[in-house]
């Protein structure tokens, strides 16, 4: 360090600094996009904030999904499997020909590829998860018909 002129240490700190602001994003709360699910795709009220884009979502889309009661997904699929992280609210979660489960704040889910299923909120609760789907062929999902009335209140 005696040989460490003034400047050229400081050119020394910065860089590594800008090594390290390129390598790592921070995205300031409320700055992710969020847009209202697709009727095609949801049925009822839910928002989706888009949690990765870019090279962020290079390997898997994120995004926190809020459903108000009785909204849900339409059935759907995932080509490389979905990891459910249930942060507020209860719901249901059910695979085709299985019964629905109850699903609640704290829960962990997680959902093998190409099981076709949907999620969402209970009759009279909210429910919010972080939605983190691995990209096949670039592909987190496949959508498909929507859950009918029958279905989520038969289930
Ligand atoms: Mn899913």
């Amino acid at each position: 360090m005696k040989k460490c002129l003034i400047a050229a240490c400081a050119s020394l700190l910065l860089g590594t600094a800008a090594a390290y602001a390129e390598g790592i994003s921070v995205t300031a709360a409320g700055n992710t996009p969020t847009i209202t699910g697709d009727a095609k795709n949801f049925s009822g009220q839910a928002a989706v904030d888009l949690k990765a884009a870019g090279n962020s979502g290079r390997y898997g889309s994120v995004g926190q999904v809020d459903f108000m009661p009785g909204a849900r997904t339409a059935w759907h699929t995932h080509p490389a499997g979905q990891l459910l992280v249930i942060t507020e609210g209860r719901g249901w979660v059910q695979e085709e020909g299985h019964p629905a489960r109850e699903i609640k704040a704290g829960d962990v889910v997680w959902i093998e590829p190409g099981v076709k299923h949907w999620h969402g909120a209970a009759k009279d609760s909210r429910i919010s998860h972080l939605a983190i789907a691995y990209l096949r062929d670039g592909k987190g999902v496949d959508w498909k018909e929507l859950v009918s009335d029958d279905q989520y209140n038969g289930r």
